[in-house]
């Protein structure tokens, strides 16, 4: 099936508003075999939006839209559809009633007659009811064109593609699609390619494919079958390929990201650790307490920026910063052992670098130092992360995430 996604709103053209939709729907279309080969944006504009569509129904046979379903007058989305495939706007009195419930439940302004215009859908759609706001999305199906609507704001669009475009979509085939993610760090996406490019070019059913992620890969696998068990042992032998060529590199599958496997990893293992940041100013505390339950093995984490604070604060002697300077080895290991210690935690990761632009006149800019400690040892990888400021701290953010994983799955930590 291939697919056109269709992001309809004036503030994704003014660049107000990232098309997040259009990159997370592009994720989980590709996750049930859906060929997206096009991404449109258009404005709240009656006649671009019938020209987009026009085009879209030429080349695609699945086209979803996103944005335009609310109850203002720029939300015209359903009426220059439906107007496109030759449907009329059916009443839906089960969702009205819905939206006057929802209004008197939900808020203390009245309810607007406007709003009434969100219970019109095109006729003879499957509809798809709004569990996480109040416009409903619908589905139907035109001359060979399926089409799926979908709300504008990611809290209702997501959810309703996962609850209710899935099933429809899975509905359409008799087949299962079955997919598994392999997440990769440590190996450039050139090099995995290198490695597992032959295969995969001839791999149809399951298919392999690979994407680039920020400083990590990913891959996934995906089979076609009549059963879900059919499936799954179809992928199985690729999955196992896969972990076999690239190794330790591999970090999960279908895990979300590396921070989310060491919280899972923490806690089977019931330990708990510290950070003590200094280029990455809090970003792998943040990245970490993002995740729900991180309270269970997180005991807190210091920014120390400056050299006195790195003293102060975790107990880093003044000689080592002063005669190996605060980007050392030495820093590093210092600052993680140093946090473990104050905030009593089982472990403690760190990070002191050179995000640039400046450097320090010693190291070239996007030298980094990650420490591990434990109780009895410390480890240090040296890193050189290039000269992109964000990209430097993320990496490094990456790698501490990395060794803390490996630590716990019992690989050698240092090395990548
Ligand atoms: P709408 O359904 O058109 O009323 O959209 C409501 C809100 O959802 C907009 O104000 C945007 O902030 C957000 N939104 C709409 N389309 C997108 C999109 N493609 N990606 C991310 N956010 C969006
Ligand atoms: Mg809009």
């Amino acid at each position: 099936m291939n697919c056109e996604i269709l992001c309809v709103g004036t503030e994704l053209l003014l660049g107000s508003t990232v098309n997040t939709n259009a990159a997370e729907l592009s994720d989980l279309l590709a996750g049930l075999g859906v060929n997206v080969f096009w991404h449109t944006v258009v404005g709240d504009n009656p006649g671009r939006l019938a020209e987009a569509v026009a085009i879209a129904r030429k080349r695609a046979d699945l086209i979803v839209t996103t944005g335009g379903l609310g109850p203002t007058y720029d939300d015209l989305t359903k009426n220059v559809l439906a107007h496109a495939f030759g449907r009329e706007m059916e009443y839906h009195p089960e969702e009205a009633d819905f939206l006057k419930r929802w209004f008197a439940k939900n808020t203390a302004v009245p309810f607007t007659e406007n709003n009434l215009q969100q219970a019109y859908l095109p006729e003879r759609c499957t509809v798809f009811h709004n569990d996480w706001g109040t416009a409903p999305g619908c589905a139907f199906e035109q001359d060979g064109v399926r089409v799926i609507m979908l709300p504008g704001p990611p809290n209702e669009c997501i959810p309703m593609f996962r609850h209710c475009a899935v099933p429809y979509i899975k509905s359409l085939s008799g087949d299962v699609i079955l997919s598994h993610q392999i997440r990769v760090f440590g190996k450039g996406e050139s090099a995995v390619e290198d490695q597992l490019r032959a295969r995969m070019e001839h791999m149809e059913n399951p298919s392999l494919a690979t994407y680039a992620k920020v400083g990590e890969m990913l891959l996934r696998v995906t089979a076609k079958a009549h059963t879900e068990a059919e499936a799954e042992k179809m992928c199985a032998p690729v999955v196992e390929m896969v972990q076999r060529e690239l190794g330790s590199a591999v970090y999960g599958v279908d895990v979300d990201s590396l921070e989310a496997l060491c919280l899972t990893l923490l806690k089977e293992k019931g330990l708990t650790f510290a950070t003590a940041e200094s280029l990455t100013g809090g970003l792998i505390g943040e990245r970490f307490t993002a995740l729900p339950g991180a309270s269970a093995v997180y005991r807190g984490g210091a920014v120390t920026y400056c050299n006195d604070v790195k003293a102060a604060m975790l107990g880093v002697e003044p000689a080592i910063l002063e005669e190996k300077g605060a980007v050392s080895y030495e820093t590093a290991a210092a600052m993680a052992r140093g946090a473990r210690v104050a905030a009593g935690a089982d472990l403690a990761l760190s990070a002191t670098g050179l995000a640039g632009p400046d450097g320090d006149g010693v190291h070239p800019v996007g030298t980094v130092f990650v420490g591990l400690a434990d109780a009895e040892r410390v480890w240090v990888r040296q890193l050189k992360l290039g000269t992109r400021r964000a990209r430097v701290r993320q990496l490094a953010a990456n790698h501490a995430f990395d060794m803390l994983r490996r630590y716990l799955q019992g690989l050698p930590i240092e090395q990548i």
